[in-house]
């Protein structure tokens, strides 16, 4: 259902609430491209309260496109470490060399170069267009998505291109009422602070214009289908130590958790299969094993039930050993886990 809004009256409604009370954070006083490219790709997946620490450090350690460009990954996934989803280290990474080596360090201002950016999306291509360069362009996550379709009462499934095309149009003609960049963070903010999952409805700037909240229907919006259970993987954890040194080792370039280093971890329910996995690697035998813990680490789409074992071996190791309070790489999550426990 498509309902009939007042866009210049809501977006004047929405934009001085906004102005009035947005939180202070350290990626909105800036139009900078490249603060708010790192900015947009930490929230993915990440709560601000937990990113801003992390922004301002990364920040102060890449303070231009050119110091990440020029720096080596392996000190961009440390100062990553503990946000999870790598992934997008690696993306923010590769975006800012090829900014430098293609478009002399300066951020594209079209939609269509800024989605062949590694990491840049729709979400995140409209964030830059409209934040740092004022150019009304749609951002549509979740929060947008959630508010919008409450808005106006769209019920279509929000995983089909018809429900992301309605919101997009809609959003564009709204656009056209305030300057694009305080608008976009003003319903950024609404959907983080206000038109939450259980909505304040009663605090709402918007709610006179709001047809979800007129027929006390808020929470059908969005209509999403039902979530997929997540596959479960059991996995096991070694924990070897040579005079307080352990063994870590790297993941594969690419997949899950690429280039993080990790304690050596096998994919199996079998005791016997992650020990003669790990012999063969490291041309050991392990002679004892000792269960320290078991945990579950959630992914998006999986979820690792990882035993961690201490273990012993008859050949001491001396390979690919590292003190963990000076670790020169980034480790994964579930391993910094890990890691607390020793
Ligand atoms: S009135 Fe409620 S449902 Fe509507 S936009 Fe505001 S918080 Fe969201």
């Amino acid at each position: 259902m498509k309902n009939t809004v007042n866009y210049q009256n809501f977006v004047y409604d929405l934009c001085e609430w906004y102005r009035i009370n947005q939180r202070t954070l350290p990626f909105r006083k800036t139009r900078d491209p490249y603060a708010i490219f790192v900015s947009e790709l930490m929230l993915q997946q990440t709560q601000v309260d937990t990113m801003i620490d992390y922004y301002n450090r990364f920040m102060a350690s890449f303070p231009t496109i050119e110091a990440l460009a020029n720096a080596p990954l392996e000190s961009v996934l440390k100062a990553w470490e503990g946000l999870g989803y790598y992934r997008r280290a690696a993306y923010v990474h590769k975006t800012a060399q090829k900014i430098v080596s293609e478009y002399q360090g300066a951020f594209p201002n079209n939609y269509k170069d800024l989605l062949k950016l590694p990491g840049v999306g729709r979400y995140t291509a409209g964030a830059i267009l409209s934040i740092a360069y004022m150019i009304p362009t749609p951002a549509i996550d979740g929060n947008v998505f959630r508010v919008i379709t409450r808005l106006l009462m769209i019920d279509d499934d929000i995983t089909t291109a018809k429900a992301y095309q309605k919101v997009e149009k809609e959003l564009q003609l709204m656009l056209a009422y305030d300057n694009p960049s305080d608008f976009t963070q003003a319903l950024m903010e609404l959907g983080a602070l206000v038109c939450l999952r259980q909505p304040k409805c009663q605090i709402c700037p918007v709610k006179s214009h709001c047809f979800a909240y007129e027929h006390s229907c808020q929470l059908a919006f969005p209509n999403k289908p039902k979530a997929k259970t997540k596959n479960m993987e059991s996995q096991i954890a070694f924990i070897y130590e040579n005079n307080g040194m352990f063994l870590l080792s790297k993941r594969p370039q690419t997949g899950l958790l690429a280039n993080m280093f990790e304690f050596p971890q096998f994919q199996t329910t079998s005791l016997t299969a992650a020990i003669q996995s790990f012999n063969k690697i490291y041309n050991t035998i392990i002679q004892d094993t000792v269960l320290l813990t078991e945990f579950k680490h959630l992914f998006t789409h999986k979820i690792w039930q990882i035993r961690v074992y201490k273990i012993k071996t008859e050949v001491p190791i001396t390979d690919s050993l590292y003190r963990l309070n000076t670790l020169p790489y980034a480790m994964s999550k579930a391993h910094l886990k890990i890691k607390d426990l020793i």
